[in-house]
């Protein structure tokens, strides 16, 4: 069978799962079964696959009609300007969270020598960003799973930005170490009993470490921002992603933890993702 026979069947495999893209979805793990790029798979389209290419392609089309989220299948995700490795164990870094990025770049411009916090660093997707950015800033990040510490420190090898980085396996009611410019965090900040309501992909695939904020949602979000104060210097900046409807209740917590709010920033979709505030 050639390559675009196969690519064919694999997406009417995925057809019949009710996978919407099916197609692009097809042709992405195809490109992983052979290891070449998408422009290759066009122009050698008649091709010959051998056995083991054809059995590892079908393999990832099964996996995929189960809902296993591509980026999980093809272990990297783009985000920003570069591309992560990711596994199973890491959330899958979202569009909405560059945000976090693009204003942390904002909010420290004519800035140097800036010592950053990332709470719940994942696959590093939002310190290594901003870390490529700033050649002379300085990042900490920790994690309470292990797997996301080397993740992320597999990807902040892979970008060149690992002497200026520490990371730490801890939970966050232990970590004491540092003082910071600047403290960011993604936090899990889905209510517990609407984890099942959440797309399939997701639900079924995604680290719920990384997902569940206990009973009312902001269970985490809560200790990030006490520690935050402890760990933020005077007039420090911190931008913290949040959930669709938690804006008022993270407002009240901020402010009362001692932090002025700056600006509440949506995301493509005019939900209220992230705010910035500044301690004061
Ligand atoms: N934005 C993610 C989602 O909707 C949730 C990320 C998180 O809890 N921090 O799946």
């Amino acid at each position: 069978m050639n390559i675009h026979e196969a690519i064919n069947k694999g997406k009417l495999i995925l057809e019949k799962n009710l996978i919407k893209s099916s197609q692009l979805d097809s042709e992405i793990l195809m490109s992983k079964a052979v290891n070449k790029d998408r422009k290759f798979l066009i122009l050698n389209s008649k091709n010959n696959l051998d056995e083991q290419k054809l059995n590892f392609f079908y393999n990832l089309i099964y996996e995929r009609s189960k809902g296993k989220p591509i980026a999980y299948l093809t272990l990297k995700k783009n985000f920003w300007k570069y591309e992560f490795r990711v596994e199973s164990e890491v959330l899958i870094p979202r569009p909405d969270t560059e945000i976090i990025v693009e204003q942390a770049i904002r909010v420290t411009k004519n800035k140097s020598k800036l010592r950053v916090l990332d709470i719940g660093i994942g696959s590093g997707c939002i310190l290594l960003s901003i870390l490529k950015e700033k050649k002379n800033f300085y990042g900490v990040g920790i994690d309470i799973s292990k797997k996301c510490v080397n993740i992320s420190k597999t990807n902040a090898y892979k970008l060149n930005v690992i002497n200026r980085l520490k990371l730490f396996n801890s939970c966050i009611d232990n970590f004491k170490y540092g003082k910071y410019d600047l403290i960011i965090s993604n936090p899990p900040y889905i209510n517990k009993f609407d984890l099942k309501y959440l797309n399939k992909d997701v639900v079924n695939f995604e680290p719920k470490l990384a997902l569940n904020g206990g009973l009312d949602g902001i269970s985490e979000i809560r200790k990030v921002i006490k520690k935050t104060s402890e760990l933020i210097k005077k007039n420090g900046k911190f931008l913290l992603e949040i959930g669709f409807d938690q804006k008022n209740k993270v407002k009240k917590l901020l402010i009362n933890n001692g932090f002025y709010i700056n600006e509440v920033f949506q995301d493509l979709a005019k939900n209220d993702r992230c705010i910035l505030s500044t301690k004061i």
